[in-house]
């Protein structure tokens, strides 16, 4: 999709298997037929984004890798098809000029290395939030060997930004700070030509999650953070003229808020 004189384009690395327990410890098995199959399983995509403006060309997000990862409770996801899904779209990696990962959750990273550690990616720029760096590479979280041993051999280089706030990653793609998730998430917000979209990330796993009072994010590491970071973009998602898809949105297909159906509560 066109988004002014920017080129939007999604490229799914593959499927995450998601059941209503993800979104709600007591959801029941059956809730939401209109997105759970009959075995309770919702196929969404391991979603990437690519960016074209000017000579840059932004991935935001780099997919699980070539990988099958199971979850509690009967889920999995995985990956693999990002540079095939690249390519079709007529994207090599060498040409990738930055890449900004919305967090550092295992399907959102898993392209960045192969497993000597070097870069798929050689050219490019990565640009992730500071706090995710301290939470994943030096602190407790989750992370594959590989792709630590990766962002370790980055530290220090210009090939790696750590944000802290806000920042333009060029003209307009801004990196906006939306915690929660994880301690450092953050979204991307694309602008041109008076069109708005905005890249969710994980902020808002599921559209579902909207339509659903008390439907979360399992995965969300500080629920009320992240709840707050949701309102935020809700806002923005209702304000008319902003559109915004998230990671593992059906068939990763923007939509905006009807602001009928969704009441804004902004202090819990
Ligand atoms: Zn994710």
């Amino acid at each position: 999709m066109r988004v002014g004189e920017l080129e939007l384009c999604p490229v799914s690395d593959g499927s995450f298997v998601a059941r209503p327990r993800y979104f709600d410890d007591d959801a029941h098995p059956g809730a939401r037929p209109d997105v759970f199959d009959r075995d309770g399983a919702a196929w969404l995509p391991i979603g990437c984004f690519v960016i074209r403006i000017g000579d840059r060309v932004i991935l935001v997000d780099a997919g699980l890798g070539p990988e099958l990862q199971y979850l509690p409770d009967d889920m999995y996801l995985v990956g693999g098809q990002l540079l095939t899904g690249l390519r079709a779209v007529d994207v090599s990696p060498g040409e990738v000029s930055d890449i900004v990962c919305t967090h550092l959750h295992t399907d959102h990273v898993g392209w960045l290395f192969d497993q000597h550690a070097d870069p798929v990616f050689a050219a490019a720029t990565i640009w992730l939030g500071a706090k995710d760096w301290d939470h994943f590479v030096d602190g407790p979280g989750e992370m594959a060997a590989h792709i630590e041993a990766g962002f370790r051999r980055c530290a220090g280089t210009p090939r790696l930004r750590l944000l802290n706030q806000d920042t333009p990653v060029a003209e307009g793609v801004t990196a906006v700070m939306t915690p929660g998730h994880t301690p450092g998430h953050l979204s991307v917000m694309v602008e041109s030509g008076g069109s708005r979209v905005l890249l969710l990330g994980d902020a808002i796993t599921c559209p579902v999650q909207l339509e659903e009072p008390g439907w979360h994010s399992l995965g969300d590491i500080d629920p009320v953070l992240a709840e707050r970071s949701r309102q935020r973009l809700c806002l923005w998602l209702a304000d008319g003229r902003t559109i915004g898809v998230g990671a593992h949105f059906p068939e990763l297909r923007p939509g905006h808020l009807a602001t009928a159906e969704w009441q804004p509560v902004l202090s819990r």
